[in-house]
């Protein structure tokens, strides 16, 4: 066996009722004096409410958070921080959110709290993303790790099922490429597996009674463990062409992730049976691709690309982009082999293992 275990900690808190109640403690705990709550336009209430929790050693609410981090969103919001004197940030909403407060710790050098209310496992990377003119560049900084993740089930509750599904779906992917990641550890395996199984199990508890905040605490576990194997490790052709699907396409993020997910697998399993078989035993099924399918049908997910508004046309330029970038994947990744995927999940049909 041989691995490198490398994973800088955050802090982390889950408890019901924890974005009122325990986000004023870790801001002290940082010993920040105005920090700055950013969230989306959508999710600026709750912000709000953070807000006025902390009383006055919140400085202001800038809700402009947009989906990938425009630079021109992300200067706004230096500008503000800079106006304000913000010494924190406390970044309240999805990926998206937690996406501007990583680029105010970037550009403004605000140690981060992150605030949880998707599965997008954003808040346990160090991992940041800016986009301009169309072209998103990512970049790995320790700066930008949050340095306490406050999950509270409260803010998910009232979360869409259609939502909840496919960012469930999305914290999946990372926990499922994870187990074939290159040197990957013991311990980040474990947490793949546990990841999988807590989100897997409590999807259909979520879908079933979404206002249960009990199962929403669940998803939430099962979100941290998978954003955690993100953190830890490199993805493959699943995140790749996720990537390419919605940076060039314009494809919804959560729904894309669980659209293809099923197709890649089945590609790249072949190669990597020890993944599989770990995939397996978290799904309780000796047939994980089918049992993954099986789930996403079940919750009533997306199940085609051409749902999700890809043009057939489009196809073979978006596996000409994908095999454009080298991703450390288990099965070599082909022109044709990417076709055969895109094919698939344009169209829907089951997958199938080779
Ligand atoms: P998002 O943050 O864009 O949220 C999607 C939509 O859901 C938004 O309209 C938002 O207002 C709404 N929403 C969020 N929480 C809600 C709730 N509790 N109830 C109702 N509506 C809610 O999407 P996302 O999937 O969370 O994140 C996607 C973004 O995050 C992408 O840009 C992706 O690249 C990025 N991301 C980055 C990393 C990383 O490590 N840097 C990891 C995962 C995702």
């Amino acid at each position: 066996m041989e691995f490198v275990h490398d994973v800088p900690g955050s802090r982390v808190v889950l408890r019901s009722g924890a974005s009122l109640s325990a986000v004023p403690g870790e801001v002290e705990r940082l010993g920040l004096e105005r920090v700055l709550v950013v969230s989306g336009p959508r999710g600026a209430e709750v912000a709000h409410g953070v807000a006025g929790a902390l009383g006055p050693v919140c400085v202001g609410v800038h809700a402009e958070a947009r989906m990938h981090v425009p630079v021109d969103v992300a200067e706004r919001a230096v500008e503000s921080a800079e106006r304000l004197r913000a010494d924190g940030c406390v970044a309240v909403g999805g990926g998206s959110a937690i996406g501007l407060g990583k680029a105010l710790a970037l550009r403004a050098g605000l140690p981060l709290i992150a605030v949880p209310t998707t599965y997008s496992g954003s808040e346990m990377t160090p991992v940041w993303g800016l986009t301009e003119n169309g072209v998103k560049r990512t970049g790995r900084d320790p700066a930008v790790l949050p340095r306490s993740v406050v999950y509270d089930p409260e803010l998910t509750v009232g979360m869409p099922v259609a939502l909840s599904v496919t960012s469930g779906v999305n914290a999946l992917a990372h926990a499922a490429e994870g187990l074939y990641s290159p040197g990957v550890s013991p311990l980040v395996l474990l947490t793949a597996q546990e990841g999988v199984r807590a989100m897997a199990g409590a999807l259909p508890e979520v879908a079933a009674v979404p206002g249960d905040s009990a199962a929403r605490g669940r998803a939430l576990y099962g979100a941290w463990l998978c954003g955690a194997v993100l953190g830890a490790t490199v993805m493959g052709l699943h995140h790749r062409l996720a990537h390419v699907l919605g940076g060039s396409f314009g494809l919804p993020h959560s729904e894309t992730h669980t659209v293809l997910l099923p197709y890649v697998l089945a590609f790249n399993f072949p190669a990597a049976p020890e993944a599989s078989e770990r995939l397996g035993r978290a799904l309780g099924s000796a047939d994980p691709v089918g049992a993954l399918w099986g789930l996403c049908g079940r919750l009533g997910a997306p199940r085609s690309l051409g749902e999700l508004g890809l043009a057939e046309g489009d196809l073979g330029r978006a596996a000409e982009l994908a095999v454009g970038t080298a991703v450390p994947n288990p099965r070599a990744v082909t022109a044709e082999g990417v076709l055969g995927i895109l094919r698939g999940a344009f169209e829907g049909r089951e997958p199938r293992v080779p």
